[in-house]
C-alpha cells in the first residue's frame, strides 16, 4: 500500500486545459494547480485565459495563457508545442471548450452545424491527436474530455450540440481502447446543468426544469465537474478508462421527459 501518498496530487504533471478562461475550465485549470500541476490555459478568450492564469499565480501555482481557437488545427498543434517548450512535457488534456448553436435540424444553418461539430468535437481528435505523441513521450497520462448529460439523454432543440457530445463519448471509448496499453488513459465527464457562463444560451425555463427534474433538486457548480475531471486525470483513477462519468446531481437517472406531461398518451 502507498501510505501517505496522494494519488490526487498533480506534482511533476504538465497539464493543458482548452476553454480554460472561464467557467468549467477555468476552476479545473485552478484546481489542477493547486495539486502541483504545471497549467496551460487555452482559451479563444485571451483575457479570460490570462485572469485564469493570475489567479492561479496568486494562489502560488504555475500556468500560462495561450490565446487558442480550438477549430483551428494550426492553434491546437502551437497550443501542444507550447506547453512542451514551456513546461518541460505533457501528461493530462482536458479537452474542454465548446461552441453550440440550439436549434431542431429544421432550425440549424448548415454553418451551424459545422462550426458546432468543429469545435465541439474535431476539437478532440486533433488536439488528441497532436497531444498523444507528447504524452507517450513525457511516460504516459491522462485525456480528460467534457461531454454533457446530451450525450446520453434526449432535450428538444439541440440536434448539433448533442450530435457532437454522443461523438466526444465515442471518441472517447476509442482513443482508451487504442492507447490503453501506452499508458494513456481517456475518459469523458458527462456534466449536467451547471451555473456557468453557457448557462446564458439556454432558455431559463429549461434551467428551471432542469433543477426540479434532479434528484439532488439544485444546479451544479463548475468546481464540482473540476473535482472529477482532475481525479479522472489524476493516478488516483489508475484503473479507470474509457468511462463517461455523469457529474449532474444525478439528472440522467431521471426517465421522465417533462414535455411529453402535456402530450396525449396511448396506454396499450
Ligand atoms: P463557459 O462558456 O463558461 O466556458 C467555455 C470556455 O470555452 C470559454 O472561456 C470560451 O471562451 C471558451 N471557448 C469557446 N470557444 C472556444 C474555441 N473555439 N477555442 C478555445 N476556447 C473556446 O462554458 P462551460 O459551461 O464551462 O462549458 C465547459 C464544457 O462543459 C463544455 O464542453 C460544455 O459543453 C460542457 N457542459 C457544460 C454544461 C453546463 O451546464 N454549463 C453542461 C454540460 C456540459
Amino acid at each position: 500500500m502507498a501510505a501517505g501518498f496522494d494519488r490526487l496530487s498533480l506534482a511533476g504533471k504538465v497539464a493543458i486545459v482548452t476553454g480554460g478562461g472561464n467557467g468549467i475550465g477555468a476552476e479545473t485549470a485552478c484546481l489542477m494547480a493547486s495539486r502541483g500541476a504545471a497549467v496551460l490555459i487555452a482559451d479563444i478568450d485571451e483575457d479570460a485565459a490570462w485572469r485564469t492564469e493570475r489567479q492561479i499565480a496568486d494562489e502560488g501555482g504555475r500556468a500560462t495563457a495561450l490565446r487558442v481557437d480550438v477549430g483551428s488545427a494550426a492553434d491546437l498543434q502551437a497550443m501542444v508545442d507550447a506547453a512542451v517548450d514551456m513546461f518541460g512535457g505533457l501528461h493530462i488534456l482536458c479537452n474542454n471548450a465548446f461552441f453550440q448553436v440550439i436549434g431542431s435540424v429544421e432550425q440549424l444553418s448548415e454553418a451551424d452545424w459545422d462550426r458546432t461539430q468543429t469545435v465541439s468535437l474535431k476539437s478532440v481528435f486533433l488536439g488528441s491527436k497532436f497531444a498523444i505523441p507528447r504524452i507517450r513521450a513525457s511516460g504516459g497520462g491522462a485525456i480528460v474530455n467534457t461531454a454533457s448529460m446530451h450525450a446520453i439523454t434526449g432535450f428538444r432543440g439541440f440536434a448539433a450540440y448533442q450530435s457532437a457530445k454522443g461523438g466526444v463519448c465515442a471518441l472517447t471509448r476509442q482513443m482508451a481502447m487504442d492507447y490503453g496499453h501506452e499508458n494513456i488513459r481517456v475518459n469523458a465527464v458527462l456534466p449536467g446543468p451547471t451555473v456557468t457562463a453557457a448557462f446564458a444560451q439556454v432558455p431559463e425555463s429549461y434551467v428551471r426544469i432542469s433543477a426540479r427534474r434532479t434528484p439532488i433538486l439544485r444546479t451544479g457548480r463548475p468546481d464540482e465537474t473540476a473535482e472529477a475531471i482532475a481525479f479522472l486525470a489524476s493516478d488516483a483513477a489508475s484503473l479507470i478508462t474509457g468511462i463517461a462519468m455523469p457529474v449532474d446531481g444525478g439528472a440522467t437517472i431521471v426517465g421522465e421527459p417533462d414535455w411529453l406531461d402535456e402530450k396525449p398518451v396511448i396506454l396499450a
